[in-house]
């Protein structure tokens, strides 16, 4: 067969490759070949062939021969991060086309300006296939000229695997480089394959190629974050991910990619300076340095070494898991709580622990068989198209790699050393991944994911730090150590800030510092309104932590304990001793307040590992509340107990959620008589209810002649009223318990109350609300139940008025026609009285 004459693609300068300024390339890990520095901008198909790879950033392409030769024919250094800037591309993949057909265009200035070098590397890929005959020599050339000439040498070289026998191994290889898979890495791939006996393939959107092409590696047209399907069969395939991975760190640290000094001209303009918009998932204000967190993907053999030690090694390494999660989120931590509690509910999964088991006696390793069956969960979740459901399948996600993490016996998975005021950035963050940082070092988070009510949110929020989700991709190009200014108030990062706006954000930052520290200090005393009509202000809590929080921050008392919150580790139902203690703690912590102690509000949003729930196709109106603990009464029978032992008898009041009968108040008042007199307690206890649902609050007047008080649930009223699930992902941040229809309903609550002579709290995330607090004053409630953080504000809020003028603002609100001309009302009522 006679040998394939390539023609130069460029008019320029020959060089060696050994000259071109990039080690990759000069060391021909990507292939033999050489270079040209170019004299014009038009580069021309060097011989007729299809065009197998076209990327995005325009700056290179690849073609196959119809000899299947694969050229590689890459326009500059480093130019992939341009992103397409300078180059125009008159081709696509896939085509045909001739020898001296132009393929790209660029211009030459700019690049000359902005690029590392304009030198162009001419590659032939498979070195051990095609042998270079004969070449031009260094010297000037022009684009058409004879370049070299290809010799087929056959197929021998390509059999690195002569026993493809032996291990198997999948896993997923995460691209970790701003610019994706480019042929720089991908040369370091293919490289890091070399003395490797093992078939490696690549699959990515249902594209399968072989991981020793770097011409079809390129083809993948991998972008980062994406995660590849790793195979590879062979006596070494168990080496194989480890090397790639070290590869791809390699060339992460190699540069060309977001990772090089930012003083370097190939860094995109927007990574070093520039500001990047997203959406505020907690507001506030920050000023600090990034520190980039990568989701990592351990490797995973797919053959065990016997049913019986696989198994015994997932056990261990969920038992480990368990221990470090129970570490990690103390039961009196709400937030975390909750979130750690899920993650434990899946870890003991019957079905989850099935389907591996299932595997792991079929051959499988544990990693693999774990891995597998989660994976199978989360499918079967998704495709359920629930966004509900989709929440549940992050926390999947996260114990899938966390029980990896285990049985790799990292003890610490994902802990990193973070400086001080470290802003996070991230494409997504797992949950475990931030509780396993130092949260004291964090001063605020940004991520490309656009999910605002995502764990990791609520964590963020619970910490007070500023968080924006939905940041343009380009965030992922900030180089660690770069300085930032997040202001999640306005939705934007400032990279880079000048003085002038460190200073200005210095100084916003200590001026809310002031000012919270003038709240705090008015916050300790009664709260009244301006002319002294008393209002208690509370707290709602769901931990020892949060009480003691809570006090601090000037809590009159604890309007709301959530008790479901306590118990969230609990594989078995905690004993009536066991919870007296817990009560006793929050109770003393309060030294002297009254605490409103409610009963398990298991079901819905709120899963008890400990309390099985039949399943239900609409959790939200079914079993739930005071329903779940009537269907469980031996449940709530030690609860009830363990309240009662609670000393000084006269400290604790009942609280019963999501009540809509009277049955239900006298069911409860009839266990109370009945374990009274047993605990020596006190069996005239108050008795309150939440009015949470349409028909509690429509039946107000009835309730208040069995309730000794009512707690107003507006989050779960607002859900019911309006017919949006609070948890909806995306109708959940329009759900606004200002709405009029809610705040007819409360006054009517209010109004039916005073005529019974019963007292009128809120606890739901209104009595939160700055901006709602006078209104709801106007309407009748005598105690606003604030999470701990707002209590200051909100005692604020209402000291600015007196009760007429809060009548009056109420008075108006109800005329309007939407939560947010409430909002208006109240935003224009406080310009008035500020102006
Ligand atoms: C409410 O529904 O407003 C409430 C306080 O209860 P939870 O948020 O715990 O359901
Ligand atoms: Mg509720």
């Amino acid at each position: 067969m006679s040998d394939l004459v390539l023609r130069s693609p460029l008019s320029g300068w020959a060089l060696p490759l050994e000259d071109v300024p990039d080690e990759v390339f000069a060391a021909k890990m990507m292939g033999d070949g050489l270079a040209i520095d170019p004299l014009d901008g038009t580069l021309i198909a060097p011989c007729d062939g299809t065009l197998t790879a076209v990327p995005e950033s325009a700056h290179a392409v690849t073609i196959r021969a119809a000899n299947e030769a694969e050229l590689l024919l890459h326009v500059g250094i480093d130019t992939v991060n341009l992103k397409g800037a300078g180059f125009t591309v008159l081709v696509r993949a896939g085509q045909s086309v001739r020898a001296g057909e132009p393929l790209i265009r660029f211009d030459l200035d700019r690049l000359a300006r902005s690029a590392r070098s304009l030198i162009t590397p001419i590659i032939v890929t498979q070195p051990e296939r095609f042998r270079i005959v004969d070449r031009h020599e260094t010297g000037r050339l022009r684009a058409g000229e004879r370049l070299m000439s290809l010799r087929d040498m056959g197929d021998a070289a390509a059999s690195v695997t002569d026993d493809p026998a032996g291990t198997a191994i999948a896993g997923i290889l995460v691209v970790p480089l701003p610019h994706g898979l480019h042929a720089r890495p991908a040369a370091l791939v293919v490289q890091s394959l070399r003395n490797l006996r093992a078939e490696v393939t690549l699959s990515l959107r249902n594209r399968s190629v072989n991981a020793r092409s770097p011409v079809a590696l390129l083809s993948l047209g991998a972008r980062q974050g994406d995660r590849l399907d790793l195979r590879a069969t062979g006596p070494d395939a168990n080496q194989v991910q480890a090397a790639m991975e070290r590869a791809l760190e390699r060339a992460l640290s190699l540069g060309g990619d977001a990772r090089l000094p930012l003083a370097s001209s190939m860094v995109p303009r927007v990574a070093a300076s520039g500001e990047l918009s997203g959406t505020a998932a907690t507001a506030g204000l920050a000023l600090g340095q990034a520190v980039r967190v990568a989701r990592r993907e351990p490797s995973v053999a797919e053959s065990g070494q016997g049913a019986r030690l696989e198994l015994q090694h997932l056990d261990d390494a969920r038992e480990r898991l368990r221990r470090r999660l129970v570490r990690l989120a103390p039961p009196d931590d709400g937030a975390r709580a909750s979130i750690v509690g899920a993650h434990l509910e899946f870890l003991d999964d019957p079905e989850l622990l099935e389907s591996a088991r299932k595997s792991i006696a079929e051959g499988k390793s544990a990693g693999f068989a774990w891995r597998a069956a989660v994976r199978e969960a989360a499918r079967a979740l998704e495709s359920l198209e629930d966004d509900h459901l989709a929440a549940r399948v992050d926390d999947l996600r996260d114990l899938e790699l966390q029980v990896l993490e285990a049985l790799a016996g990292t003890a610490e998975p994902t802990a990193i050393q973070l400086p001080e005021r470290a802003i996070l950035i991230a494409r997504d963050l797992l949950p475990s991944q931030f509780l396993a940082l130092d949260a004291s070092r964090i001063a605020g988070v940004c991520t490309v994911s656009r999910a605002a009510t995502s764990h990791v949110a609520i964590l963020a929020g619970a910490l007070g730090l500023p968080m924006l989700t939905g940041v343009d991709a380009e965030l992922l190009e900030i180089a660690d150590g770069t300085s930032l200014l997040l202001d999640a108030d306005r939705g934007r990062l400032k990279i880079a800030p000048g003085p002038r706006e460190i200073d200005d954000a210095g100084k916003r930052i200590a001026e809310r510092a002031r000012s919270l520290a003038r709240l705090l200090t008015a916050a300790t005393f009664d709260c009244r309104t301006a002319d002294g009509e008393r209002i208690e202000v509370f707290a709602n809590v769901g931990s020892i932590a949060e009480a003691a929080a809570a006090v601090a921050s000037g809590a009159e008392g604890c309007g709301l304990l959530r008790t479901e919150f306590l118990f969230l580790d609990r594989a078995e139902a905690p004993d009536a001793r066991e919870q007296t203690r817990q009560y006793q703690q929050v109770v003393d912590a309060f030294a002297g307040r009254p605490v409103v102690v409610r009963t398990l509000d298991a079901g819905s949003d709120k899963a008890l590992p400990f309390l099985a729930m039949p399943p239900q196709d609409n959790p939200a109106l079914g079993l739930r509340g005071i329903r779940a603990s009537l269907w469980r009464p031996d449940l709530l029978r030690a609860q009830i107990a363990a309240i009662l032992a609670v000393r000084p008898a006269d400290r604790c009041r009942i609280l019963l959620p999501m009540v809509n009968e009277i049955e239900e108040i006298q069911a409860v008042r009839q266990l109370v008589a009945e374990i009274a007199t047993g605990v020596r307690g006190n069996a005239r206890i108050a008795v309150g209810i939440m009015i949470e649902t349409p028909a509690s609050a429509i039946n107000a007047a009835r309730l208040a002649l069995h309730a000794d008080f009512f707690s107003i649930g507006t989050n779960d009223l607002t859900q019911y009223v309006l017919a949006v699930d609070r948890t909806h992902p995306l109708l959940a941040a329009g759900l606004d318990a200002l709405h009029p229809a809610v705040l007819r309903l409360i006054a009517e609550v209010c109004s039916a109350a005073g005529a019974a002579g019963r007292p009128v709290a809120v606890c739901g995330g209104l009595a939160s609300d700055p901006a709602a607090a006078a209104i709801l004053v106007g309407l009748g409630v005598g105690e606003l139940s604030a999470v701990p953080a707002m209590i200051p504000a909100v005692k604020d809020a209402v000291r600015r008025r007196t009760l007429l003028q809060c009548r009056d603002l109420a008075a108006e609100a109800l005329e309007l026609d939407s939560a947010a001309a409430v909002r208006a009302l109240v935003a224009e009522h406080q310009a008035r009285m500020t102006s």
